[in-house]
């Protein structure tokens, strides 16, 4: 029997070929990286631990809540939430306690704040509008000034485009079901029962590092007859009527090998799946492959003397420096610091492949990130022990205004084979938590056992994301 042949080592990979092997179905994993994780991993140097910025641990769903209970059994601990957003020279708490908010923006500009918000609530009610951009979408729920102080800075540093580009749906993706009042009534009252999403303050994490879930995983298919394969890079399919035939591996001496399976589950960036089939696609669908944009993501990763800040990570909403997040992994976890007090950090940036900060080179981009954390007076230059850089080109899907036609007509291409199913968060295009790049990796397993899953359909009700808008509460993301 030919196996099922899945590209990529990260979550959903790796949720597949757990639930595949799990049903003594034969696995291949093809992974490009020298490890297993994907942007989930964990990379280790020396006796310190660094993620890719910070992942935190959350899920609505209880199976996906089972699998890291049981995979990770006593090395599940449970991690206080501290985030705060750094915004003209202060910290404010994330999401926003009322008086802290207060003091730091002053009174006036509170006034401001919810003058503005009652003038939007009232025009809602009389002229309703239909929010296009992220933008329309964050002004009619909390209305302008807030969006400019506490929105509009820090997602377009992440998004590197004007959140009037940025669909509406993603908006109410990452926020919905919050309000300025219940915000508010759950800073003051602290109210059980239904928790709103975004305001969860504690989260669960693995003892060393996001990865250690996804090498346990990796471990179990391993231990029930899957295979992976590392540093092996797919650049396409070879296809035959309504069926994928095999992944074509290429190698550094320019050879290459086709890995023959009875179905595929592909993991990497949907467009590189779809510009590397063999025959080529119809002209119209490889332009709606080449118009999906992915936003990179730079990480400097610092060794630190002492514990610079309290926060599990900090988001930087200031204009004037351009990193746009810090993550503190030991305050996710002391197990991910080395011993001597020191503190791995990763300091975050954002850009597209053209930018001039992407090809900016090591010694470059850790000075810029030192002397950035110096301005925001985190810490001396002088308290850096060791740094790397980690580089992340199709980190986060971007979501602007137009993606959704493109999407349709690669899904509709796609549909034509009966042995291919695309997963996880590049895959899909979709800006997939951790927990639903499992549940796409679970649901593509168990259509190949017999199920009719809507894969697509997962991550629907996607309220609380990584990347951390700021809102105008109190208590958690
Ligand atoms: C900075 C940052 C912070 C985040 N924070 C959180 C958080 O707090 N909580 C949370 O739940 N989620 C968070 N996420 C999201 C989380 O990382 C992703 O949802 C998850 O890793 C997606 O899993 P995946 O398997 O779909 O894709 P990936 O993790 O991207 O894995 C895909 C794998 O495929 C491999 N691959 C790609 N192309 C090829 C190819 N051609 N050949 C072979 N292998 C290939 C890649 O190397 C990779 O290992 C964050 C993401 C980022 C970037």
């Amino acid at each position: 029997m030919k196996p099922v042949v899945i590209i990529g080592a990260g979550p959903s990979g790796l949720a597949a070929a757990y639930e595949l092997t799990k049903n003594n179905i034969p696995v291949v994993v093809i992974e490009q990286l020298s490890q297993v994780g994907g942007l989930s991993r964990t990379l280790v140097r020396g006796e310190a631990r660094y993620d890719i910025g910070p992942h935190r641990f959350f899920t609505k769903n209880d199976e996906v809540f089972g699998l890291w209970k049981d995979l990770l059994k006593e090395d599940l601990l449970s991690v206080p939430r501290l985030t705060r957003i750094f915004y003209n020279n202060k910290f404010f708490y994330y999401p926003l306690a009322p008086m802290n908010a207060l003091f730091g923006v002053g009174p006036l500009a509170a006034i401001g704040i919810f003058f503005s918000y009652f003038t939007t609530r009232i025009k809602e009610r009389i002229t309703p509008v239909d929010p296009v951009s992220f933008e329309d979408w964050v002004v009619s729920q909390f209305g302008r000034r807030l969006f400019e102080i506490f929105f509009k800075t820090y997602t377009e540093k992440v998004w590197g485009i004007p959140c009037t580009k940025i669909g509406a749906e993603w908006a109410g993706q990452r926020i919905k079901g919050l309000s300025l009042m219940s915000a508010a009534v759950n800073a003051v009252f602290k109210p059980q029962g239904k928790k709103i999403k975004t305001l969860v303050d504690e989260f669960v994490f693995p003892r060393l590092g996001a990865g250690m879930f996804y090498e346990r995983m990796a471990d179990y298919a391993l231990a029930n007859g899957g295979q992976i394969l590392l540093n092996q890079h797919v650049t396409g399919f070879r296809h035959e009527g309504n069926k994928l035939i095999a992944a074509v591996v290429r190698h550094a001496d320019g050879s290459s090998t086709d890995i023959e399976g009875s179905a595929f589950l592909t993991s990497a960036p949907l467009s590189d799946g779809i510009l590397g089939l063999n025959p080529l696609p119809p002209a119209e669908v490889l332009e709606a492959a080449r118009g999906l944009r992915y936003r990179s993501h730079l990480g400097v990763d610092l060794l630190v003397e002492g514990n610079p800040f309290p926060d599990n990570w900090i988001y930087v909403h200031a204009r004037e420096v351009n990193l746009a997040r810090v993550a503190n992994y030991r305050n996710f976890s002391s197990a991910m610091a080395p011993p001597g007090g020191l503190t791995p950090l990763t300091v975050e940036y954002f850009c597209f492949k053209d930018d001039g900060i992407w090809s900016r080179d090591d010694e470059d981009l850790m000075k810029l990130a030192k002397s950035e954390l110096q301005r925001m007076k985190i810490l001396q230059p002088e308290q850096v022990r060791d740094g790397f850089i980690m580089c992340n080109e199709k980190a986060y899907p971007v979501l602007e205004i137009g993606y959704e036609s493109r999407m349709e007509t690669l899904k509709q291409y796609i549909a034509r084979f009966d042995n291919f199913q695309p997963i996880g968060r590049s895959g899909m295009f979709k800006y997939n938590n951790m927990d639903h790049a499992i549940v796409t990796g679970l649901l593509a397993a168990r259509n190949l056992l017999g199920s009719k899953y809507d894969v697509w359909s997962v991550n629907i009700d996607a309220e609380y994301h990584e990347s951390g808008q700021a809102l105008p509460v109190e208590k958690s993301h």
